[in-house]
């Protein structure tokens, strides 16, 4: 194996790959470095939403679909197990429900949504509650994929097809001009160095941590047991909470008096950050989440009282027939104040590539390749 590479790409989590892939993809020499084992980050922490309905309409919204557009390109290469079923946005209130109407009247033909009436909810989402339900808004472009199947099956691919020289087990201890060293002292030159170190950037790159102002944002998560007998879900499913984190939703006029009336009705809510998303894996698990918790001073503690409120929703919107919860973890990522400005340049030859917040999985195939796209990027 060559010690010299065109490129290197510290971390196999979703944007490493997402750097790897488009890097190889143009012909050069690349080696990924990964601290683990396996990828132990946000990338198989999350919920596998490919979630282009969570973008602004416009420029993210685009990007978004390009890169459901890759992640079809590669299930397709890698035959990873993907939900094809869109996604569902849940309204039991009448302000959800006019949300969900302006949004399909100022962005529908472009995001490619419709509203659905309860009764067409039943018939395509055995997930949802129906009693009290006043309609939904359903989404074409979202799919799911299981994020540990993909994060391990994609740099095989890489490998395989790319050449990519993947690095299990390596931590790399510094970056330099030309150069990256491992922590047990041995070193690889390559003439562009890409960091995707997710959290852990600070100890390669702090200048980049305060140019980009990154913070900590901490989600918890549940996992149900299988579902019994093949019951199938249907689409990936979103409660009305989502459409006040969803910035998607912000040029809705019917948002602030939603926003208004959830502080009032569950202050409780709102000071953990919980919205409902629910996704089934292809092992009939439902994973239910997720809290949002900002800052550098959040306890490293889960909480049992977070996981109650995040339950307490799912049983009020979704009908599963077994809420048994076989996992909990907890999964961290790096947030900004603009969501546009992802990149940093600490010297020349090094780039720090950030994941855009809770939208990495969403958004880091087509951010990767319009970064590739040109030379002038570095
Ligand atoms: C609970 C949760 C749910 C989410 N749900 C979704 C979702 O459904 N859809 C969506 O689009 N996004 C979702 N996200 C966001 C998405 O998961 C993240 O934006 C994305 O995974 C971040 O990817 P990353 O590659 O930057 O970081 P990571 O996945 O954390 O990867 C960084 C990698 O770098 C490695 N590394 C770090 N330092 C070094 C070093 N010095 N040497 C070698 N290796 C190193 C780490 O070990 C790690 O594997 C969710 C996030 C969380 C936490």
């Amino acid at each position: 194996m060559t010690s010299s590479f065109d490129v290197a790409v510290v971390g196999a989590g979703i944007v490493g790959l997402a750097h790897a892939w488009m890097a190889a993809r143009r012909g050069l020499r690349v080696a990924l470095f990964e601290r683990h084992a396996a990828a132990r980050g946000a990338s198989v922490r999350n919920f596998g939403m490919i979630w282009p309905i969570g973008q602004s309409p416009g420029q993210r919204h685009d990007l978004a679909r390009r890169s459901r557009e890759l992640w079809d390109e590669i299930i397709a290469a890698t035959g990873l197990w993907c939900r094809r079923r869109g996604s569902l946005h849940l309204a039991f209130r009448e302000d959800e429900w006019t949300v969900m109407q302006e949004f399909c009247d100022r962005h529908g033909r472009e995001c490619e949504t419709r509203l659905l009436t309860p009764d067409r909810i039943r018939e395509i989402a055995p997930a949802a509650r129906t009693d009290g339900l006043r309609g939904g808004l359903y989404g074409r472009l979202e799919i799911g994929v299981s994020s540990p199947e993909a994060l391990a099956a994609i740099p095989r691919w890489l490998h395989e097809q790319l050449d990519v020289q993947v690095m299990w087990s390596t931590p790399v201890r510094q970056v330099s001009a030309s150069t990256v060293t491992a922590a047990d002292g041995r070193t690889w030159s390559a003439e562009r160095i890409v960091v995707a170190g997710g959290t852990e950037l600070a100890a390669l790159c702090p200048d980049s941590v305060r140019r980009l102002q990154l913070s900590h944002c901490r989600l918890q998560m549940l996992k149900t047991e299988p579902q019994p007998n093949g019951w199938d879900a249907g689409p990936l499913i979103a409660g009305g909470l989502s459409l006040q984190h969803y910035p998607a939703f912000s040029d809705c006029p019917g948002l602030p008096a939603l926003k208004q009336r959830i502080q009032h009705e569950t202050p409780e809510l709102n000071r953990f950050g919980i919205h409902l998303l629910a996704a089934q894996n292809q092992h009939g698990e439902v994973i239910l989440g997720d809290s949002h918790e900002y800052g550098e001073t959040v306890s490293v503690f889960d909480r049992v009282e977070i996981d109650e409120l995040i339950l307490r929703e799912a049983r009020r919107m979704l009908n599963l027939p077994s809420f048994r919860i076989t996992h909990r973890w907890h999964g961290e990522y790096m947030v900004f104040p603009d969501p546009a400005c992802s990149i940093d340049r600490p010297e020349p030859g090094i780039v720090v590539a950030v994941a855009p917040g809770g939208a990495g999985m969403t958004l880091a195939f087509a951010e990767a390749e319009q970064f590739w796209q040109s030379d002038a990027a570095w």
